[in-house]
């Protein structure tokens, strides 16, 4: 039986760690020098396993191993080179890894294929410019116009345009040219991710194989109150947009607490104005993100809580304005790839759903996609604590061989 190689994943995951642009922490935001080392490093790996390397206009990377020159439809594996701000070594980066490291085995076994693989390192899945997330593979999979796309500001207010142009990697090639390129491309894709939660891990369970993906949505609320000095003015004269605020957060809380299990609600964004320790709050703004794993219920919240940011204008003599709302529905994967990966009898798994969305949501729009779980030490992810241990990854890549070679 083939057998993936420990020590050059480590070596794959340090290295990819060390790219950077905040020292001592790993951040790596596309379109960054940080990015543009962690490609360059990741088309070396590729040569040297024979495989052709070819990145889109937006900046997904794909490595394609053909040995046979096959006329079957490749199967796309992989997931995101970038990451958040103060990330960890693992999320993205893993399924990169565990993709190259099945073609390793494949090259250095001289075992074929039985269709073209391809390893993708997508661009922007964290959403650091398009606040929706996985922009890369929407590009991909042409979800978006171009004009949308630029449409899109990082923090320091810069769109794609700008920022490929700041990489130096781009020089001479046109955005968007090849915009939903991989519609009809590919057969499947398969995204190996680590499961950032720890429902693998309490449960006892080395590997997961994900079902689906939760319903997420947000709701965008404004609060206008009015700001006035905080001595002064009498308690029941005000109308104070921050305590109006904190109340939907409450309310957001015990509803996520009565449906746990099912459901999870959070508010983590709070903007305040003008925020002084002396006078009354007279604006607040806040983000509901709630998630769901069947679409009724997760409506059913969104819906409780905007009936009860509509009580809150009376309560407290504040203007509550719902100024935006999302929502994507429960995405459950490929049955066809499911039954794939069930056949090959993936040792202590479970199946589970993921509450995070990932490329394997904007891929799944257009092809059989389906992803797996390595468990999270602690269930921590987005922050250094992330860790998952190697042997995750040899279990994953020495089960997932058998899904690739005849
Ligand atoms: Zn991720």
């Amino acid at each position: 039986m083939v057998k993936s190689n420990p020590e050059r994943m480590q070596k794959w995951l340090r290295t990819i760690a060390s790219f950077t642009e905040e020292p001592g922490k790993i951040t790596r935001p596309t379109y960054s020098q940080a990015w543009v080392d962690s490609i360059e490093y990741l088309r070396e790996i590729m040569d040297e396993l024979d495989m052709q390397v070819r990145m889109d206009t937006f900046g997904n990377l794909i490595g394609r191993y053909d040995p046979m020159a096959s006329r079957e439809k490749p199967i796309a594996i992989g997931s995101h080179i970038d990451s958040v701000y103060n990330a960890g070594a693992y999320d993205g980066v893993a399924g990169i890894v565990v993709g190259l490291e099945l073609i390793a085995m494949m090259h250095e076994n001289g075992l074929c294929p039985k269709y073209p693989v391809e390893v993708l390192a997508t661009a922007d899945e964290e959403g650091l410019i398009c606040q929706k997330g996985y922009f890369g593979a929407r590009f991909m999979t042409g979800d978006m116009s171009i004009d949308e796309m630029l449409s899109y500001k990082n923090a320091a207010g810069k769109n794609i345009e700008t920022l490929r142009k700041e990489s130096g990697i781009f020089e001479g090639v046109p955005f968007g040219t090849d915009l939903g390129w991989a519609k009809d491309y590919y057969s499947k894709y398969l995204e190996v991710h680590v499961e950032q939660g720890d429902v693998l891990e309490t449960a006892g369970y080395d590997i997961g194989i994900v079902q689906g993906i939760v319903g997420i949505g947000r709701l965008f609320f404004n609060f206008a109150g009015a700001a006035d000095h905080a001595g002064p003015t009498v308690m029941n004269g005000r109308r104070d947009a921050l305590v109006a605020a904190a109340d939907l957060i409450q309310k957001t809380w015990e509803l996520g607490q009565a449906n746990s299990g099912e459901a999870v609600t959070t508010v983590g964004r709070l903007s305040n104005y003008p925020n002084l320790h002396n006078v009354i709050s007279g604006m607040a703004s806040l983000v509901v993100d709630f998630r769901a794993t069947d679409d009724a219920l997760a409506l059913a919240l969104a819906k409780q809580i905007k009936e009860y940011a509509v009580s809150l204008r009376e309560k407290y003599g504040v203007e509550v304005q719902l100024v935006n709302e999302i929502y994507t529905p429960v995405k459950f994967f490929s049955e066809e790839l499911l039954y794939s990966l069930r056949a090959i009898e993936l040792p202590n798994s479970m199946e589970l759903f993921s509450w995070a969305g990932h490329d394997a949501k904007a891929f799944a729009q257009i092809i059989d996609s389906a992803m797996i779980f390595m468990p999270s030490i602690g269930g921590k992810s987005h922050s250094p604590e992330e860790y998952t241990k190697i042997e995750s990854f040899s279990l994953a890549c020495d089960n997932l061989i058998n899904l690739l070679i005849i």
